[in-house]
């Protein structure tokens, strides 16, 4: 069943209106700076079709974990200033969440203006789903948006709580594009479809695995996840990291899908990560004392003539330690890839936290991969079959 999205409902229900959007803002900031703000771009579509429309835009988003406390190295400040200019109008902010203040400030606002709310985990109301705390910043508004997916999977008095006291729950642009993918890719994906998968373990996205690796017609598997299954196939993997209690179902895996499963056949091992002088290429088995901390060469050659321009590709972890240089050029490779599918004509998705960092440093533009998901627990519980409790809440789409 799909969402009702904002561009559904008929613009005079808008005009006037109060409009919680709950976006996500979880920007690194320091100093004041903010270093990468690709997630509040990403809010703008939404903000801006609310602005167009007459509506009285607040926004409400978490900034890391203050947990409770109003710590201002957490505030939304700096967030205020940079949506104002990417949206080219004042924002308010008056670094309130909740109170009689913010009440009639809202009710101040002329339609088409953007009010931005200070983070809203300076309240532990708000990670506790409290009922009382929920009701107030439900009276800030008369329709609810949800445009934040990174958060769904979260049962918070912003993404849960104060929804039920709204008629009309809607999902942004951001989040209806994260809902069109990823069904996509649980449900109906097109073929040819390649998993890549790394990362650090296998426990973390099994179930997402799970499903993928039954969808997908091809998984090609690196990271520190790839030691795992080699060492089910009773591979030596020397000191690199593995999961014991993962090795059972890896060799089921194996033995159900054998024909679609890629390991890496060479390894850029090394006796540590600080230990650079003792790297090395080697093939399948690795010494005793070395770790494997990336493919090797012949790996991502195999790899690469694996990602072509059709079909749909979903690329989900580093396939090695990305973050130091001598350890990169397989998630670099992989990521170059990707983009060149998207340009010969493939549906790519990808998505993870240190997935999209990597993807920045192999300098992959956001506009070179079709879909980079914003999640990083919700996109792996979205996977593995789960329901978010922030998109349960919303309205059905009228059929
Ligand atoms: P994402 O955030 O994209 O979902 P993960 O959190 O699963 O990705 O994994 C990312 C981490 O995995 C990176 O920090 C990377 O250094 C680490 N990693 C990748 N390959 C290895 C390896 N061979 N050994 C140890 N760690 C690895
Ligand atoms: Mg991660």
């Amino acid at each position: 069943m799909s969402k009702m999205v904002i561009s559904d409902l008929p613009d005079s229900e808008f005009e006037g209106r109060r409009v919680f959007v709950r976006v996500d803002f979880n920007v690194p900031i320091r100093d004041g700076i903010i270093s990468e703000d690709y997630r509040i771009r990403r809010a703008i579509p939404t903000i801006d079709y609310l602005v167009e429309k007459g509506a009285k835009v607040v926004l409400g988003s978490h900034l890391g974990r203050p947990k409770g406390r109003a710590i201002q190295d957490l505030s939304l400040r700096a967030v205020s200033s940079r949506i104002s200019e990417l949206l080219g109008k004042p924002v308010k902010f008056i670094g309130k969440v909740i109170g009689s203040e913010v009440k009639s400030e809202v009710d101040d606002l002329e339609e088409g203006e953007v009010m931005l709310l200070e983070n809203l985990r300076f309240h532990i109301e708000e990670t506790e789903n409290e009922s009382e705390f929920s009701k107030q910043l439900a009276s800030l508004a008369d329709i609810y948006v949800n445009d934040a997916f990174g958060t769904s999977h979260r049962k918070h008095a912003s993404t849960y709580g104060m929804t039920s006291h709204f008629d009309l729950r809607l999902a942004g642009f951001l989040v209806n594009k994260e809902l069109k993918f990823l069904t996509k890719l649980k449900e109906n994906p097109e073929h040819p479809f390649i998993v890549i998968v790394g990362g650090a373990k296998i426990k973390d996205k099994i179930s997402a695995l799970k499903n993928l690796i039954e969808k997908a017609d091809k998984v090609l598997i690196g990271g520190g996840v790839a030691y795992t299954f080699l060492k089910a196939k009773g591979v030596n993997v020397g000191s690199s990291l593995t999961e014991d209690e993962m090795i059972d179902w890896a060799k089921d895996a194996l033995q159900n899908y054998e024909e679609k499963i890629y390991l890496p056949i060479d390894h850029v091992v090394a006796e540590s990560i600080e230990k650079r002088k003792t790297l090395m290429v080697v093939d399948q088995e690795i010494p005793e004392e070395f770790k494997g901390f990336d493919i090797g060469p012949k790996t991502v050659g195999r790899y690469i003539s694996q990602i072509q321009g059709n079909g749909l590709i979903f690329w989900n972890g580093p396939m090695g330690v990305f973050e130091v240089a001598d350890f990169s050029a397989g998630t670099t490779h992989v990521a170059r890839a990707v983009a060149l599918a998207t340009w010969r004509g493939a549906t790519t998705v990808a998505g993870g936290g240190e997935t999209i960092s990597a993807l920045r440093r192999s300098e992959v533009l956001d506009s070179e991969i079709v879909h980079i998901s914003t999640g990083g627990g919700a996109l792996l519980e979205f996977l593995g079959g789960e329901e978010l409790p922030g998109i349960s809440i919303l309205n059905d789409k009228k059929e």
